[in-house]
């Protein structure tokens, strides 16, 4: 008999029909009449309650349901009189395809912490809280690749392995196949490549930026979706070493277009989450968060403060006048901590900020500078509960200065070539951001770490699985 999934088992009302259902065994309860399935089949947090009559089922051919065995069921839809539920099947016939030793099987129905679930990453798509978060992290996709495709930007493809160590220096990941234990050296003793698979050092990207200027100025609107790598050494709770990034660039827009790029879209995600899926977010809600949906709300419906660097630090310092303790110091030209950023998104507007006009000195070198010759057309997008959530900015279209600034950090030129490229043929000026999956994940879910929002997180020393 054809499979019914159980999200649309669930919504039938076809009843006394015969239906099958497949799915693994969350519990086994009953008494001497009968017992008790609730299976679920990933299709929705929501279970399907299995009746198994023990005049029809002998005790023994039950024993072996248990919690995490998979079956294959047979039998009549009914209408459930049990409370929180609308159908529950009569089973007729109930095939097992695969037993969980409940002495072994590490996920028994009482709840486990977020670290040890972690610990066994391959199995915890398998509970209800993951899946919840793969379900989110999958429509959070679609509502990305929509709103794009939507907007008329076209999805480029941007390599992950890359010659350019522009950005990320320090922090890459390098890609080679040479044998690490007999390296051929130069009379300086450095490493020779060419004799390595590129014949020169290559590494994983940090991001798809440089390339995805390339395309904007040939398709105008298009948009990266895909992994990066950085070597973070830092072990925090919004870093993994392997990410994805989703970064949109975009010819002849300015600052305050793309800042409006910033907020729509990022609005139109959370807004997806909230009509796709509710079911899975008023779990996460109950169990975790209570605020969850309401914050999401709530940044759906307020309009972003537009703040400029200068104009943040000043409150930043105020606050410290009024006795605020940070344990990072506040002073123009900082980069700010995720405690400034937190402090200003949290407490002083108790909204989401966009930041704009950061000191050159710390951003990137492609940053659009303004006519104070201070500062650069950096526009963060700043969360609550997550910090900085996007990076953009407007870029510098003209040559001289970008080669000036290139040349001022000392970053090697005849890398860059063909990225200067652009600004010799045809310069626009164009503007774009990056923001990471993972980041909207966090916010979207209520989740406070990144590992539980990734199925399996790469950070220093683990990668398993
Ligand atoms: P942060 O200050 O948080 O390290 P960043 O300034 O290094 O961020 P960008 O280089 O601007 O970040 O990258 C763009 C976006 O990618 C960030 O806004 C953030 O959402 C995300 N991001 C950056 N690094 C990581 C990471 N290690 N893990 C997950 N997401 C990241
Ligand atoms: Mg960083």
């Amino acid at each position: 008999m054809k499979r019914t999934v159980i999200i649309d088992a669930l919504k039938s009302t076809d009843f006394n029909s015969q239906i099958n259902v497949k799915g693994w065994v969350r519990t086994r309860r009953g008494n001497k009449n009968v017992a008790f399935i609730a299976l679920n089949d990933g299709s929705t947090i929501k279970n399907i309650q299995i009746v198994a009559d023990l005049d029809k089922f002998s005790e023994e051919s039950l024993k072996p349901i248990t919690t995490g065995a998979c079956l294959s069921v047979t039998g009549r839809l009914v209408e459930s009189m049990g409370k929180g539920q609308t159908v529950e099947i009569q089973a007729e016939e109930i095939e097992i395809y695969g037993t969980a030793d409940p002495e072994t099987y590490p996920l028994q129905k009482k709840g486990h912490t977020l670290e040890y679930l972690r610990d066994i990453a391959h199995l915890r798509p398998r509970t209800n809280t993951f899946g919840a978060v793969f379900r989110i992290r999958h429509n959070m996709a679609m509502a990305i690749h929509t709103y794009f495709h939507e907007h008329g930007y076209f999805y480029f493809h941007t390599p992950l392995i890359t010659a350019s160590d522009c950005e990320g220096a320090g922090q890459m990941f390098q890609v080679t196949t040479k044998n690490l234990y007999n390296l051929k050296k130069d009379e300086n003793g450095k490493i020779d490549y060419s004799d390595d698979f590129f014949g020169k050092q290559t590494s994983l990207t940090v991001s798809g930026q440089l390339e995805g200027e390339l395309a904007a100025m040939a398709l105008g609107k298009i948009y990266t979706f895909g992994p990066t790598f950085r070597a973070e050494n830092s072990n925090t709770p919004r870093h993994l070493a392997e990410f994805w990034m989703i970064e949109p660039e975009v010819a002849f827009i300015q600052a305050d277009e793309l800042m409006d790029l910033e907020e729509d879209f990022l609005k139109y995600c959370v807004n997806w989450a909230l009509e796709h899926c509710i079911d899975d977010l008023q779990f996460l809600n109950d169990m975790f968060d209570k605020t969850l949906i309401e914050r999401l709300r709530s940044v759906v419906n307020t309009e972003f403060v537009r703040l400029p660097y200068t104009k943040g630090i000043e409150i930043l310092e105020e606050a410290v006048r009024s006795g605020k303790q940070f344990e990072f110091p506040v002073y123009w030209g900082c980069d700010l901590a995720s405690e400034h950023e937190r402090y200003l998104v949290e407490e002083h507007f108790r909204k989401p900020v966009i930041m704009t006009d950061y000191p050159k000195e710390i951003k990137a070198f492609y940053m659009k500078l303004n006519a104070d010759g201070k500062t650069v057309q950096g526009t963060d997008v700043l969360f609550p509960a997550i910090g900085e959530i996007i990076g953009g900015s407007v870029r510098e279209e003209n040559y001289d200065k970008l080669v000036a600034e290139i040349e001022r950090r000392n970053i090697p030129m005849k890398d860059m070539w063909w990225y200067l490229d652009t600004r010799r043929f045809g310069a626009a000026p164009h503007a774009g951001f990056g923001l990471g999956f993972e980041r909207l994940m966090l916010f979207v879910t209520g989740m406070q770490n990144i590992r539980d929002v990734i199925p399996f997180p790469r950070t220093p020393k683990t990668a398993e699985f």
